[in-house]
């Protein structure tokens, strides 16, 4: 008997997940957009004493006040336009879910992160990929986006910097035009904010779509799961009713290690964003001397670079040299003939040489192909 709803027959293993379980032990593990790096000694120390009174209460649902203030402070918005989210991801699925149904769109930009496609399958809503490929320089740009909303849109994700490109959105006031006009909110996913590489981050704005961001990439904190969404005040108690619906409450041992990294040494957070931006000037220099065509290397910690031909086979054969990377596939139509590189692991360059070698070989294999 298969119980489920046939729209979820749409939810396959993913490309991404396929790669890995092919993967062989020991390998390079340029695959996964998760830093290596350690949780703040003083956030580890704060969750431990909250463990240590062995009490666990519920917290509000929106979240602890004292986090949803310092999360409003850092964002320049009020408190009560804060709600805390079990990692940006339940954040997503909370504001998709308030927003479409069956026989509403939600736009999702083409190439990107897969889970927004994923959680409109979930929903029952329609995916509609707008253009965010090698013709717009792989940012999300208003034409793009104008072009792809209709009459059904219900919202718009946007992520910059984004995952798999890396790329940074420098059109944020003209598409925020373009969808102030059509009545559609943004749904705006910031987690790679701390990561920008040329001059500030500029996110969007609170107060006509969704913002979200979380500690997942900037404390290291994967795996507690934290993150928020910022929202008009006005829409803040709707959303929470959701996210209640969802969680409860994000966990209070992920609010109290929030709370700790938000206010705690800056330099704490610092030093991770600096160990990759030394990174990402490594990895520019090695595909700047391997001729490699690569997406504007602006933020994250991805290098999306040109490979032509067949990606999928390719990151195949990379497994064979010992290299995981992501075939630019498994992120929509648009990233067909590129390769996603995350530099998360110390062992990066090692891994890039080895891509680069093989794309060398490849190289004169492929020619014909495209
Ligand atoms: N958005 C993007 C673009 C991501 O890359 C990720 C994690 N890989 C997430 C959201 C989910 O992050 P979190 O751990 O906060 O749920």
């Amino acid at each position: 008997m298969n119980p489920f709803r046939p729209q979820l027959d749409g939810l396959k293993k993913s490309l991404i997940r396929q790669i890995f379980d092919a993967a062989p032990p020991g390998a390079i593990n340029l695959g996964l957009g998760m830093p290596d790096l350690p949780v703040p000694a003083a956030v580890a120390d704060a969750v431990a004493k909250e463990a240590a009174s062995r009490r666990a209460p519920y917290t509000p649902n929106a979240g602890l006040p004292a986090l949803r203030g310092h999360i409003g402070a850092a964002s320049g918005v009020n408190a009560e336009q804060v709600i805390v989210t079990a990692g940006v991801q339940e954040g997503l699925f909370c504001v998709l879910a308030a927003l479409a149904g069956p026989g509403d769109e939600i736009l999702v930009p083409d190439p990107g992160f897969p889970a927004y496609e994923m959680i409109a399958t979930v929903l029952g809503a329609t995916v509609v990929r707008y253009d965010c490929g090698e013709a717009q320089a792989f940012r999300p740009t208003a034409a793009a986006i104008a072009a792809a909303v209709g009459e059904r849109t219900r919202a718009v994700v946007i992520n910059s910097p984004g995952n798999p490109t890396g790329a940074v959105c420098v059109e944020v006031n003209a598409i925020c035009e373009v969808l102030r006009a059509a009545g559609v909110p943004w749904v705006s996913d910031e987690i790679y904010d701390a990561f920008v590489w040329d001059g500030q981050h500029k996110g969007f704005p609170a107060d006509a779509g969704f913002v979200l961001s979380g500690l997942s990439k900037t404390a290291n904190l994967m795996g507690w799961r934290l993150g928020w969404v910022l929202c008009p005040q006005a829409w803040a108690p709707r959303l929470t009713t959701v996210h209640q619906t969802v969680a409860t409450c994000a966990s209070r041992l992920a609010q109290v290690a929030g709370i700790a990294a938000l206010t705690g040494p800056p330099e704490d957070l610092e030093a991770g964003v600096e160990v990759f931006r030394g990174r990402r000037d490594a990895v520019a220099a090695l595909l700047a001397r391997g001729g490699v065509v690569h997406a504007p290397l602006d933020g994250a910690f991805y290098a999306f670079v040109e490979v032509g031909g067949d990606d999928v086979a390719l990151a195949y054969r990379l497994l064979g040299q010992g290299v995981i990377a992501i075939p630019g596939s498994g992120f929509g139509p648009a990233g067909a003939g590129w390769l996603r590189i995350a530099y998360t692991t110390g062992q990066f360059q090692d891994g890039v040489e080895v891509i680069l070698g093989e794309l060398s070989r490849w190289g004169d294999q492929k020619s014909g192909i495209r």
